[in-house]
């Protein structure tokens, strides 16, 4: 088995992309930006005092990349879609700022690559601290970039959103 990363600014694949990358290699892919995205979503809708990291641990969130589009659910709630909101997109990077948020995340991946390597399975991850954190022995590294205004492009086709709102918003969060 291999393990691949997918890194830079400009790594959110549209699904359709995945969908041929992952039956193109055979190779299982990981999307780790819905990971944050998704602690983003508990962080503004389940918050009951205690820190996001010790709340993360008492949920159970599932990720299936089998569709091309990560399937995310929290306590068997499908929260596909809204992890892709603005108002998910707007607070993501505040979540992703957190050391104790990024170990747990870190920790899942690593998870995800023992299991699919113990079936024989090959990975890939995608995200920008896959090449130097998560896999640094990773056996093919890839290193994507685009402008501001083209990943704006994308991720407004990809969410029926607006092109301006969405640059701002990235451009704020980077
Ligand atoms: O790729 P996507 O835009 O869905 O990622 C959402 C956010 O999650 C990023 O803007 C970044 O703040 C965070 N992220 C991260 N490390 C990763 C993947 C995503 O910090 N490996």
């Amino acid at each position: 088995p291999e393990h691949g990363s997918l890194g830079g600014s400009a790594t959110g694949l549209l699904p359709i992309r995945r969908r041929q990358l992952a039956q193109e290699t055979g190779f299982e892919l990981l999307d780790t930006g819905a990971m944050y995205r998704a602690y983003a979503w508990l962080d503004l809708n389940y918050m009951y005092g205690e820190s996001l990291s010790e709340n993360i641990s008492k949920h159970r969130f599932d990720f299936d990349m089998s569709t091309g589009k990560m399937k995310v659910t929290c306590d068997g709630r499908d929260i596909t879609e809204e992890i892709r909101n603005l108002e998910v997109t707007a607070h993501v990077s505040k979540v992703a700022a957190d050391a104790n948020v990024r170990r747990i995340a870190v920790s899942q991946q690593q998870e995800f690559i023992a299991k699919e390597l113990s079936k024989g399975k090959s990975v890939i991850l995608e995200g920008r601290d896959i090449g130097t954190t998560v896999l640094p022995n990773a056996s093919i590294k890839f290193f994507l970039t685009a402008s501001p205004l083209k990943r704006a492009e994308r991720r407004a086709a990809e969410i029926d959103g607006d092109v301006s709102e969405i640059a701002k918003s990235i451009g704020e969060r980077d």
